[in-house]
């Protein structure tokens, strides 16, 4: 089998001295992916024999395997130890404003089944649960043996979430879900924890495990989407505020004269640039634009998503909305730079799709408005893992705390 590029989250946990062993070794082999007995013993910093020691409570759990031979140094062909990605699976949740997304993985970010649905999500808390379980029950139900093997459930959500009790939810982006989550009621019926953080942040903590955020440690994701938001990776970990509500660049305002926003505010970035702005603007132009009848447009009801594709399809009104929103998006980006200067900003959600479309106008907004060079702002781009993302992220979240906390792996508690 060939090996995936290894992930580059924080290194495995030298430092951490204090947690047991036993943890320090199953997140060392993990990090590996393979490893000899006698290199796990020279990064633990431990004798041959507690290694060994070490490695056969670990061979008692499954998470660990002695496969094939090692790369000989002159003695015996050492065994490998090698971390069993299969031996548990994860669901990663991403309840989008209008959709839910469940994706299986496995414990390496492989995504082994993948189901999605549109859904009032904001109006309909009751049936946005139990199509989180339908969805969950279906992906579950695609791969054999997945249902007793579940490890955890991470949901992102699309509003800010409050670390110390992520079962709050923000009342003043989702109103109708008054305040909680109730993800309780899924968390019994599955019998595994469940984790929830905020979209945008999940996005991050995705592509920097696994995509175009790999070996950065300063990096913006920014989710476009109907609503849009940032998760900020500074030195590697996502920063949260005072607050926990850092990264809401949606309600950043780049027109004090602009549109009146959900916020309060006016002219925030998201009446620009969010999905239902994108369908306000088409269809004004529709009217407006001499060109409109002839539009891919005219006489649909019109969605994102469609305009997305019909700018995909080269489609003049449709790539000029798509423009308009790139140089809008391109001023809040211009501030961000200047504030925050990161090593990328990766752009993710469902306009991600539209690529050097979007990316080309958005560059020239930033280099007019900022002090970085062009050479900064090539380093734009768009996400590696694609709509999967956000999923993906949540996924992430529970395999991170296991790596953290192996406890939570059944096999490593007692
Ligand atoms: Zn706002």
């Amino acid at each position: 089998m060939e090996l995936q590029t290894p992930p580059q989250p924080p290194a495995p946990a030298q430092e951490a001295r204090g947690r047991p062993l036993s943890h320090l070794a199953l997140e060392t082999i993990w990090y590996s992916q393979r490893i000899s007995r006698a290199d796990l013993s020279r990064r633990l910093e431990v004798s041959r024999s507690t290694a060994s020691e070490l490695v056969s409570d670990l061979l008692a759990t499954k998470l660990v395997a002695e496969v094939g031979d090692g790369p000989s140094r002159g003695g015996r062909r050492p065994i490998l130890l090698e971390f069993q990605d299969d031996e548990h699976v994860i669901l990663g949740v991403d309840m989008g404003a209008t959709h839910v997304a469940v994706a299986l993985t496995n414990l390496r970010g492989r995504v082994l089944s993948w189901r999605e649905e549109a859904h009032p999500v904001r109006a309909d808390p009751d049936g946005t649960r139990a199509l989180i379980a339908r969805l969950g029950d279906a992906c579950l139900a695609d791969v054999p043996g997945a249902s007793t093997a579940l490890l955890g459930i991470g949901v992102a959500v699309p509003a800010p979430v409050d670390h110390r009790d992520p079962k709050r939810l923000s009342p003043t982006v989702l109103p109708a879900w008054e305040g909680r989550s109730g993800f309780d009621s899924l968390e019994a019926r599955y019998g595994v924890p469940l984790l929830v953080d905020n979209d945008a942040n999940l996005g991050a903590v995705a592509e920097r495990w696994w995509g175009a955020g790999r070996g950065i440690e300063h990096f913006t994701y920014i989710k476009l989407a109907t609503g849009i938001g940032a998760g900020l990776m500074v030195g590697g970990e996502v920063y949260r505020g005072a607050t926990n509500a850092a990264g809401e660049i949606g309600h950043v305002s780049i027109d004090p004269k602009g549109e009146p926003c959900v916020c309060g505010n006016r002219g925030c970035l998201v009446t620009f640039v969010g999905g239902e702005a994108l369908v306000r603007r088409a269809r004004a132009a529709l009217v407006e634009d001499p060109e409109g009848p002839r539009s891919l447009l005219a006489g649909c009801a019109i969605t994102p998503g469609l305009i997305e594709e019909a700018a995909m399809d080269r489609d003049p009104l449709a790539m000029r909305v798509v423009r308009d929103a790139a140089h809008h998006l391109g001023v809040a980006i211009a501030g961000l730079l200047n504030l925050l200067n990161p090593g990328a900003v990766i752009l993710g959600g469902s306009m991600a799709r539209l690529g050097d479309d979007l990316l080309i106008p958005l560059r020239e907004t930033v280099v007019r408005r900022t002090l970085v060079s062009s050479v900064a702002a090539s380093e734009i781009r768009v996400s590696e893992l694609g709509p999967r993302g956000i999923a993906i992220g949540a996924s992430t979240l529970v395999l991170a705390a296991a790596l953290e906390r192996p406890s939570l792996f059944p096999a490593m508690r007692g």
